[in-house]
């Protein structure tokens, strides 16, 4: 089996617990705003990787992944919409007795492929966009209609969840942003981890390479005393550890 991948990084400290290699997938349905990954929304591009080669690329490493709980992250673009391939994938993971991480936006149908792929994951990173509705489709460019459907599903499974939000001022910062946050937060008994990552403008050559203007041309990263301000009142007001 083959799967459409854009980049392959084999030594990954932030994307799940311990070291890890992580595998972006070609292919997005989202188009947000500040995206750092821009090259990887079309699906026809990147390379097909045979599933068994990446398996053995990733078992000539092991190693490094089976110390604190390390292992395999997919991440993209949106790795959920190439369910079928790490299926396949997770299965091969857990026989080497790495944990599986799926990095998601969660903007996707929820298939018997995806439930069956969030069977087999250890920790769901999910990219928690905005809680707002307009604000939603003003960064993502899509309804909120699979995300929530995504979400509530997420709820009810006994996978760690590690919220990922990015604060972009003038978008996903205010206090109205914060307390919709902290209630979201509270209703999960699966949320271990809470990352608070600072909008930054890191991912605009990739925009200006394939000759695409840069959205957010011109804003500049948050306050640090805002970034504390979140971090804080997320520590304040929720059972979680908070990066
Ligand atoms: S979901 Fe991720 S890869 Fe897709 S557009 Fe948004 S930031 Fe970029």
């Amino acid at each position: 089996m083959k799967g459409r991948i854009h980049s392959c990084e084999t030594m990954g400290s932030v994307d799940g617990p311990g070291i890890r290699y992580v595998i972006f997938f070609q292919g997005c349905n989202m188009k947000c705003l500040y995206c750092h990954n821009r090259d990887t929304w079309n699906k026809n591009d990147g390379n097909l990787k045979d599933l068994d080669q990446l398996v053995q690329d990733i078992e000539s490493l092991q190693g490094f992944y089976s110390r604190d709980s390390g292992g395999v992250t997919v991440s993209g673009g949106e790795p959920l919409l190439q369910s079928e391939f790490i299926s396949g994938l997770f299965d091969k993971i857990h026989l080497l007795g790495l944990t599986t991480a799926v990095d998601t936006s969660g903007h996707v149908a929820l298939t018997p492929e995806v439930k069956l792929v969030l069977s087999k994951t250890d920790y769901i990173l999910l990219d928690v966009k905005s809680l707002d509705p307009v604000k939603h489709r003003e960064i993502t460019g899509v309804n909120q209609v699979y995300v929530n459907q995504f979400f509530s599903y997420v709820k009810n499974l006994n996978t760690k969840i590690w919220l990922r939000y990015v604060l972009v001022p003038g978008y996903t910062d205010s206090d109205q942003d914060l307390i919709k946050l902290i209630d979201f937060i509270n209703e999960y008994n699966n949320i271990e981890r809470v990352d608070i990552l600072p909008y930054h403008v890191y991912g605009k050559e990739k925009w200006t390479n394939l000759g695409i203007k840069y959205p957010l041309e011109g804003l500049s990263p948050p306050k640090k005393e805002n970034i504390e301000h979140f971090r804080n009142s997320i520590k304040d007001s929720c059972r979680v550890i908070v990066k």
